[in-house]
């Protein structure tokens, strides 16, 4: 191999790894948990700062840019099983109390 050749591959590397690190910071990380109630948006939270959020009858929590309901009053406990989310889009429902946390 020549010089020239190892330089060539050394830039062509260099470049993969930063088009890696790029595709990988770009993901569709959200920015804002909307908590609505009977359809209404009755709360907004930035992502990027930890926080418990009480509800009447839920407890949803903001940690490291993830959201999860921690505590819930309804029979199915299905939004409390529902687990984490964090991209934009994703949501959490809680049918019986009519609490959607959701990202935007
Ligand atoms: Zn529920």
């Amino acid at each position: 191999m020549k010089k020239g050749d190892i330089i060539i591959c050394a830039v062509v590397f260099a470049v993969a790894l930063i088009l890696a690190v790029v595709f990988f910071f770009a993901k569709p990380e959200g920015k804002t948990l909307l908590v609505k109630a009977d359809n209404k948006v009755i709360y907004e939270y930035p992502l990027d700062v930890d926080r418990e959020i009480t509800l009447e009858h839920n407890t949803a929590v903001i940690k490291d840019g993830s959201v999860f309901m921690l505590s819930a009053d309804c029979k199915n406990q299905i939004c409390v099983k529902s687990g984490e989310i964090s991209k934009r889009g994703e949501c959490i429902v809680c049918l019986p109390n009519r609490v959607i946390l959701e990202i935007r």
